[in-house]
């Protein structure tokens, strides 16, 4: 065993989903599960690129990073499978142990816990990740094939390992359509795990990739003029039995009249919820019509150019599809914390639940191709075009803004300020190179 094994790592995702820690020597665990490692209220406002932005914060105040009590981490291995770091996802607590309000997983957390106490239900999903290979490889331009993919096998099967050795259970890994492109998926979780395994997911993908001596890029675009990676949160809700409640054969795309007024409630506020499922500048070069992406906030029964997609089944006659059946939000990637993607999606679908919001309508084709009198019928809209206008779009709906407790917005508000001044005289091209170096 390598002296590194000696190590464990006390980890949080932040606003700009890039994951950061401490470490100590694996030997103090015990204790540490208790107390926790430092960490300071300011680093909320941390840029991708590393350097603060200014907030309030300043240099005062303390707060620990802390597992939760039960939490049993996630090991980091070599290629030959060792062991050699064992991390933990934690929430940022005071110094007293109380969560503090700047935290994004105590955000999902909450928002998970008033779906179970007010309706009884869990949600169960997957986020699904695509990301580019970069760095000395010979992967052609293209899409899905076998060549492709054997050239990266030796990667991509080591990817498949690490992440089921990581406790993420992996499902598919794939060539994916642009130039370097692949996608990865996992199976299912409940609850707060969902997000912990997309940060799993995307440390130990580009964990392998570093140990290949490459560049597992999940950068939302790395070419203004192609097609971008996408992060796409597939969910559906099961009662606290486990009960499927996301299917009803009788409803309009096989979804129960609940699980309709929970994605009203998503359409609705998805202009502002932008902000932090698509946060940073690039976000709007990949967020644009024809790319399969998301342009609109629009339902599609199994169409990929919605915001939200009613995903396929295997429907074969005689198959049960009630476990099966799942929605998929398609306007998110990984600049975004996946513990604010999920806590904001489950925050608005509680909106329409509480309001029994009613059924979105099911628009066909592709909805740039609509005038703007039959959006207008739909009740869809263009998303934002841009930080600046997805920020507004946050400012404007007071609902979304309600939910973010006042650290979380003051963090958020330094963080995408410093963000957007340091890359505002880049070109595109000059913007997707300065992202791609720090995802
Ligand atoms: N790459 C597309 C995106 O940016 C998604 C393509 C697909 O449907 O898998 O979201
Ligand atoms: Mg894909």
């Amino acid at each position: 065993m390598s002296q590194s094994s000696d190590l464990a790592i006390f980890l949080t995702n932040d606003l700009a989903g890039i994951s950061r820690g401490r470490a100590f020597p694996a030997a103090d665990l015990k204790d540490r599960m208790r107390a926790g490692v430092g960490w300071v209220p300011a680093n909320l406002a941390l840029t991708p690129f590393g350097v603060i932005g200014a907030n309030p914060f300043g240099p005062l105040g303390d707060l620990r990073l802390q597992p939760d009590a039960d939490a049993t981490g996630f090991e980091m291995t070599g290629l030959n499978g060792a062991p050699d770091l064992k991390a933990f996802m934690c929430d940022i607590v005071e110094t007293d142990g109380v969560p503090w309000g700047g935290c994004p997983r105590n955000f999902a957390k909450k928002a998970l816990g008033d779906l179970m106490n007010e309706f009884g239900l869990h949600l169960k999903g997957s986020f699904e990740h695509e990301f580019f290979l970069l760095g000395d490889n010979d992967i052609g331009d293209a899409a899905f094939t076998l060549q492709d993919f054997r050239s990266q096998q030796d990667f991509l099967g080591s990817v498949i390992a690490a992440l089921t050795r990581a406790g993420v259970d992996p499902e598919m890994i794939l060539r994916e359509y642009g130039p370097k492109q692949f996608e990865v998926t996992m199976k299912p979780s409940r609850g707060l795990a969902v997000a912990d395994r997309a940060v799993i997911l995307r440390e130990v993908t580009r964990d392998i990739a570093r140990q290949f001596k490459q560049r597992a890029c999940f950068a939302p675009i790395i070419d203004p003029t192609s097609v971008g990676s996408g992060v796409h949160v597939h969910f559906s809700l099961e009662a606290t039995d486990g009960k499927p409640v996301t299917h009803d054969a009788g409803q309009p795309g096989g979804i129960s009249v609940q699980v309709a007024s929970f994605i009203a409630g998503i359409l609705k506020h998805m202009p502002a919820l932008c902000a932090l499922t698509a946060p940073s500048v690039i976000s709007y070069l990949r967020l644009t019509p024809h790319r399969w992406s998301a342009g609109y906030n629009s339902y599609g029964y199994r169409n990929r150019e919605a915001g939200v997609r009613i995903c396929p089944v295997d429907d074969t006659p005689g198959h049960d599809i009630s476990r099966q059946v799942h929605l998929e939000f398609r306007a998110s990637d990984a600049t975004a914390s996946p513990y604010m993607v999920l806590g904001a999606l489950v925050r608005a679908g509680l909106e329409g639940l509480r309001t029994k919001m009613k059924a979105p309508p099911l628009v066909e084709g592709d909805p740039a191709d609509l005038s703007a009198e039959q959006l207008g019928k739909l009740n869809v809209r263009r998303l934002p075009d841009s930080l600046p206008a997805a920020l507004a779009e946050l400012d404007a709906d007071k609902v979304v803004s309600s939910w973010l407790p006042a650290p979380l917005q003051q963090g958020y508000r330094a963080l995408k300020t410093a963000e957007m001044e340091r890359v505002a005289k880049l070109d595109p091209l000059g913007q997707c190179a300065l992202y791609a170096g720090y995802y």
